[in-house]
């Protein structure tokens, strides 16, 4: 997948704003607050329904104005396309190929991207909601239905909490059945998931951390043991129905998928308590590779990398083992520093190096 051209309007920081960018790396450095990150907020966008750092579309308006939009034309399984995001404080519209969208399946798949920045990693030590985000979001980047069961659940999730907080509850056997059904298909797809990035999580780990340490990621859902829809389901409602009278005490649902969390271990040890600081980010780092290496087989080709704020996250070693694990692989790559020549890239010919002031990208040459 390649992005090939970009316009951005009032995104953000980003007044006006065209650039295109190069077929492999791509660097863009400059001073904090300057829109490094804003404009792979952007980019992100062009593939993704929602941004990687707020789930408050109108936030993205660059203040005091009244849309914002972001164009790309990007090429995937060779066929390139035009897609066009408008940015009203109502809600977004997509066109592709000037014809609107109306279902984020349309979008999906047209340019996929993965983020390693440094909020991914203060994952490792938040509570379950950061962990449960990111899964969430890496199992729709390559699973759209994911997307649509999840809001379902989330839907019927809300109806149940607000039917256990009226005096009158008749009907909350219908809502809990109807809660399970849904959370049966979020927890098979989850699990399934979660299986896959196991299996790459190791090798890659190992390859990143020049680490013999067994890195392990594994989800086990609250009251579930199996793995397809229909039982899941049935042990879920065992699980709503021996929370229910708890559930009616504090006027929500206590237990279920919205409250599961996914656990990171290395060598069987918790890595939220025990792994070092260099570990963690490691495993993360290692975390985002399976979730590339996922999309290509899903897709037929790897995903946009955007590496937020490199110079903090990566360590010259770990900067040299990620090196080598893109260039086995043909990835378009999108790097922010705060330095113009960070060790990574340095002796790539296939490299863009731009400048970002202030909301405005000055190309200063490969
Ligand atoms: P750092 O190196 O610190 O990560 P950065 O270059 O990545 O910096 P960004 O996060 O991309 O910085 O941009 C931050 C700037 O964008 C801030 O000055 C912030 O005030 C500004 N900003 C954020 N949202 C908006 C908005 N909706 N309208 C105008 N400016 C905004
Ligand atoms: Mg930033």
């Amino acid at each position: 997948m390649r992005l090939l051209h970009l316009a951005v309007s009032n995104f953000r920081n980003i007044g006006s704003l065209r650039m295109e960018p190069g077929e492999r790396f791509n660097l863009f450095y400059g001073l904090n607050g300057q829109g490094k990150t804003n404009l792979l907020e952007a980019i992100y966008l062009l593939g993704s329904p929602r941004s990687f750092r707020t789930s408050r579309l109108p936030e993205l308006i660059k203040h005091g104005e009244r849309m914002s939009q972001v164009q790309g034309a990007v090429e995937s399984a060779g066929i390139r396309n035009k897609i066009n995001i408008m940015l009203e404080t109502t809600g977004r519209r997509v066109d592709i190929d000037g014809k609107g969208v109306k279902r984020a399946s349309d979008l999906h798949g047209r340019l996929n991207a993965v983020v390693f920045s440094p909020d991914d990693t203060s994952m490792v030590k938040m509570g379950p909601e950061a962990r449960r985000r990111y899964l969430d979001r890496a199992v729709y980047t390559g699973d759209i239905g994911y997307l649509y069961c999840w809001h379902d659940y989330h839907r019927i999730l809300k109806q149940r909490n607000h039917l256990l907080k009226c005096s009158d509850k008749t009907g909350l056997d219908i809502w809990t059945e109807k809660l399970a059904e849904a959370g049966g298909e979020v927890v098979e797809r989850r699990l399934s998931f979660v299986a896959e990035l196991d299996n790459k999580l190791r090798r890659h780990y190992a390859t990143i951390a020049d680490d013999n340490e067994t890195s392990r990621i594994s989800y086990q859902p609250e009251g579930v043991q199996s793995t397809k829809r229909e039982p899941i389901r049935e042990e879920l409602l065992e699980l709503f129905k021996r929370h229910e009278s708890s559930d009616e005490r504090y006027g929500t649902t206590t237990a279920g998928p919205h409250r599961d969390d996914l656990t990171l271990l290395l060598d069987d040890r918790h890595l939220k308590a025990f792994g070092s600081q260099g570990q963690q980010k490691s495993f993360v780092l290692a975390l985002k590779m399976a979730e590339m290496d996922n999309l290509q087989e899903i897709f037929g080709e790897p995903p946009l990398l955007l590496l937020d704020d490199m110079s903090s996250e990566l360590d010259v070693r770990r900067n040299h083992n990620l090196m080598e694990f893109l260039a086995a692989r043909d990835i378009q790559v999108f790097v922010t520093t705060t330095q113009r020549s960070p060790a990574l890239l340095d002796n790539d010919s296939h490299r863009a190096v731009f400048r970002m002031e202030g909301g405005n990208l000055t190309f200063e040459g490969k």
